[in-house]
């Protein structure tokens, strides 16, 4: 009986197998059409100095407006991107959409600096030459790239730290800088931390959610923000939700802040006005 019970639950189990590799050869035909036929975009959401007040810069967000599908979330279709490869032609669409819209952003405020920061996968990082193609992409498109930030995780450099050292000291020769994304989630290692040419270290949004209900998020984030400190990193709480949550990770030391509080991130028509209103009230 036995035997035949955990036979039934390994057919079950390989049926839903099959669905997996179906859908997911779906979504993959369907995201290769998305990249053509132009259905991807990108929004932005603002990051905030709690200190002055003042906007800092904006991360470019992917979104997918499927005819067929709807709104699909970037947790979905960037892992098949990834496992696909389409992860180099969606990474050059999403780069290509943010710089221009940067560049405009830097011609009606010249006398502002926004950064910008953008997303890179692993899979795009250890692309070879990967530095030199999205280097002359950004240039193709006007961009400037000391205003601009990639974000990089940790996957990328456990896999092969000095290689993914290489690649990113390419981009700051030319005047880029790196931020490590999510810290404290995955493999987050010291040696990692103070072996990569980092900026900033973007601190993940689940020591922030519940840092004003929990004495050992508020102790790790203090401890975070101290030993980014000492290696000269500016660090930003990521997912931000409250008024609490902000005076908290202000009190903590935390440079900058990105979250709901201050804004969802937005279509570039919205962040116009968003930018306007923010400039006005703090020229
Ligand atoms: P991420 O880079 O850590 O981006 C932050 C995510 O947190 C975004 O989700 C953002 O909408 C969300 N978020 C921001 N503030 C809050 C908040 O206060 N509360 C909550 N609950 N969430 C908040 P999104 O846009 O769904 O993106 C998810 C992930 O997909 C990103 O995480 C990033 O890893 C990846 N991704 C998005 N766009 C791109 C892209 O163009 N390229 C690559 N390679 N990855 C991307
Ligand atoms: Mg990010
Ligand atoms: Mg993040
Ligand atoms: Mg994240």
């Amino acid at each position: 009986r036995a035997k035949r019970s955990s036979s039934v639950n390994v057919m079950l189990y390989d049926c839903s197998m099959d669905l997996d590799v179906q859908l997911q050869a779906t979504l993959e035909q369907l995201l290769r059409q998305a990249i053509e036929n132009d259905e991807l975009t990108v929004y932005f959401q603002p990051q905030f100095d709690p200190h002055t007040g003042k906007i800092y810069g904006v991360e470019s967000l992917a979104r997918w407006h499927s005819p067929v599908l709807g709104v699909v979330s970037p947790a979905k279709f960037i892992p098949v991107a990834e496992d696909s490869g389409l992860i180099a032609r969606l990474g050059e669409v999403v780069t290509r959409k943010s710089v221009r819209e940067h560049v405009r952003w830097a011609t009606m405020y010249p006398d502002q600096v926004l950064k910008l920061s953008i997303n890179v996968s692993p899979g795009q990082l250890m692309r070879p030459n990967f530095a030199e193609d999205y280097i002359a992409i950004v240039l193709e498109e006007g961009g400037d790239p000391s205003n601009i930030i990639l974000e990089i995780t940790e996957t990328a450099a456990i896999t092969d730290l000095a290689y993914c050292e290489r690649v990113l000291n390419k981009f700051i020769k030319v005047g880029f800088e790196i931020a490590l994304d999510d810290f404290g989630t995955g493999y987050s290692s010291l040696s990692l931390l103070k072996q990569l040419p980092l900026k900033y270290v973007k601190i993940d949004r689940s020591f922030i959610m519940d840092i004003d209900t929990e004495s050992s998020s508020s102790e790790i984030v203090r401890s975070i923000v101290m030993m980014c400190h000492s290696f000269g990193y500016c660090t930003l709480a990521e997912g931000v939700e409250t008024h609490k949550q902000t005076e908290l990770v202000k009190a903590l030391g935390c440079n900058l802040i990105q979250g709901y509080v201050y804004s969802r991130p937005l279509p570039a028509a919205q962040l116009d006005d968003f930018l306007a209103q923010a400039y006005r009230e703090n020229p």
